[in-house]
């Protein structure tokens, strides 16, 4: 087994080998950069990148140290992965694109090329511009943007040491983490609080990236010293991190490297007490939990005493690290009744949880199994009011800034963010809250038609700029029904939430559960198209895995008359969306 493998990865050297080789037949063949980017054969790329993650994960998992390293440096060698790492950040990061300090913020296929024979773990990192973006407290946030090919070399990077990490990374870490969500860690504290009224830590560490310590978290993440090498560069460049993965996309992963080890360490503290006799009568080490997104962290325990302790135990362990934890911020709170001075229940990514008490002679569950006493309370997860408040502020923010511009744009602008809004917050109880924000959403469009038309009168308003759709009235719509406004309270209903199961990562290389999961979080014709398509995408004919940029195609293009049905749509890699139209 151990010899065969061993054969094996000197096989993918040679497999690298022959693509250079088919790739140097574009040179011969005096083919421009521009069309050798446009030739590049991802299928086969993502292939060997894919399987050598895999090996690693399963090399780290068995605590096979020796052999993580020494793939990870095959790895980073590959021309392949220099050539996912470019797409990854020129291609792959739709939507917002910032700019670093060399002001560029996207690449042509030729600038690519270039990239690519440039990109090396070399140690070395360029300088990083500074953005200063204001938080909701009011306070500037500074946001480090490195260079496009520092972002390249980050990625690079990461797909090396990622695996290794997701093989060792603690079971309730979900902040930027493959396959992983804040779903999954309300998932996650759903489950704790469903049978039993607990004490909640609510955590909450100062500054948290820029006080990391370098020289502890450099240890702790134990690479080869061409590695550490570049991590020290890039620290010292001063790469942030805060909460959007754009900016670097290691940062998340080293971010993640510091404070792994805090889950292990309260459940250590647990069973040792435990042992010891030193809980209160009736609970047990496993009555706790820590969860935990990047740096935000709740810990929730039934008894304070017991949690008090434990709050102590966490900032010893955090003061190595360089990290110190907020007094003012971090709270002790309940969920069920009030305890010193806060209202029962604690928000933690934007949810809210609280227990409410049943109706009298109601009960929800039978809490122990033994005495079989009833549970008289029942947990309510809300969208946290700030966050409601943060939104419907943006909404109006939007809706004045496009006063002056027609009633399809403002529909078109606003839908998306109605439905992330709502998606987000799907499986929550939300009916109050989304029948709330629809009441508003309507008042904000109503004064919009107002102010564009001061001398007409309501009705005519009303006519011009609202329409009746299934049996509601007063739909911001356009007078041909084509474009309209999204209702917030078509979200509602109990939705139900797979949590992703414990010890899984992308990388085990289970396809038919990363399938299965990366079906449940995508649309109806997405979710219908690739099972038309056998999972695979319709252009390259490889794979689509958990994790990959996926798009929607029209075959016959919709300026040339292309229909929106589902026989002139196929589901295609983002990459190979590009490739299509030539970009
Ligand atoms: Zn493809």
């Amino acid at each position: 087994m151990r010899d065969e493998q061993t054969l094996s990865l000197s096989m993918y050297t040679i497999s690298n080998r022959e693509l250079l080789i088919e790739f140097h037949m574009c040179y011969t063949l005096k083919v421009t950069k521009e069309e050798q980017w446009r030739k590049v054969p991802w299928k086969k790329f993502d292939k060997q990148i894919r399987k050598i993650q895999e090996r690693i994960y399963d090399a780290s998992s068995r605590n096979d140290l020796k052999r993580v390293r020494a793939l990870q440096k095959v790895l980073v060698g590959l021309t392949s992965a220099k050539f996912i790492a470019v797409r990854r950040v020129s291609q792959d990061n739709r939507g917002k694109r910032s700019a670093g300090v060399d002001g560029i913020a996207s690449l042509t296929p030729t600038q690519r090329m270039v990239l690519v024979n440039e990109l090396e773990i070399d140690g070395k990192a360029e300088s990083i511009r500074r953005v200063y973006i204001p938080r909701p407290d009011g306070r500037q946030r500074p946001l480090g943007i490195p260079t496009m090919k520092d972002r390249a070399k980050q990625f690079l990077l990461l797909m090396a040491l990622e695996p290794e990490w997701e093989a060792r990374f603690e079971p309730n870490s979900y902040g930027f983490r493959p396959g992983r969500s804040c779903q999954d860690a309300r998932a996650a504290i759903c489950q704790s609080l469903k049978q039993k009224a607990k004490y909640v830590y609510d955590a909450d560490i100062e500054q948290c990236f820029p006080s990391i310590a370098h020289q502890p978290l450099l240890k702790k993440v134990n690479t080869i010293p061409r590695f550490s090498k570049q991590i020290r560069a890039w620290l010292k460049a001063g790469i942030t991190f805060e909460g959007v993965t754009e900016p670097g996309p290691i940062s998340p992963l080293l971010a993640n490297i510091a404070l792994h080890g805090l889950e292990n360490h309260v459940a250590e503290c647990l069973s040792t007490w435990s042992k010891k006799g030193e809980l209160p009568k009736g609970s047990v080490a496993s009555n706790g939990l820590t969860v935990r997104y990047a740096d935000d962290f709740v810990i929730l325990y039934p008894h304070v005493e017991v949690l008090e302790r434990v709050v102590a135990e966490v900032e010893k362990w955090l003061i190595p690290q360089g990290l110190k934890i907020s007094k003012q911020k971090s709270t002790i709170r309940h969920t069920l009744q009030k305890y010193n001075g806060n209202n029962a229940g604690f928000s933690f990514l934007g949810f809210y949880f609280s227990h409410k008490e049943c109706g009298i002679g109601k009960t929800t569950w039978v809490a122990n199994k033994y005495t079989r006493e009833p549970l008289r309370y029942y947990l309510r997860q809300t969208p946290d009011k700030d966050r409601v408040q943060r939104h419907i502020d943006n909404i109006r923010d939007i809706v004045k800034r496009m006063e002056k511009r027609p009633q399809e744009e403002l529909i078109a602008t606003l839908n998306p963010i109605i439905r992330g809004w709502t998606n987000y917050y799907a499986f929550t109880d939300n009916k109050d809250t989304f029948r709330y924000c629809d009441e508003r959403m309507f008042w904000r469009l109503y004064r919009y038609a107002c102010n564009r038309h001061r001398s007409k009168g309501k009705k005519w308003i009303a006519l011009k700029y609202f329409r009746s759709f299934e049996g509601r009235k007063w739909i911001f719509s356009t007078a041909d029904h084509k474009h309209r406004i999204l209702l917030y309270s078509k979200g509602v209903g109990r939705n139900v939430y797979r949590k992703v199961a414990k010890g899984r990562s992308p990388y085990d290389g289970d396809t038919r559960y990363w399938n299965n999961r990366w079906k449940a979080g995508v649309s109806s014709t997405k979710r219908y198209l690739h099972s038309q398509q056998n999972g695979k995408c319709e252009w390259c004919k490889g794979p689509i895995y958990f994790g990959h940029v996926v798009e929607i195609d029209h075959i016959i293009a919709k300026k040339d008359g292309g229909s929106n049905t589902k026989k002139n749509l196929r589901l295609v890699h983002g990459h190979c969306h590009d490739q299509i139209h030539g970009r």
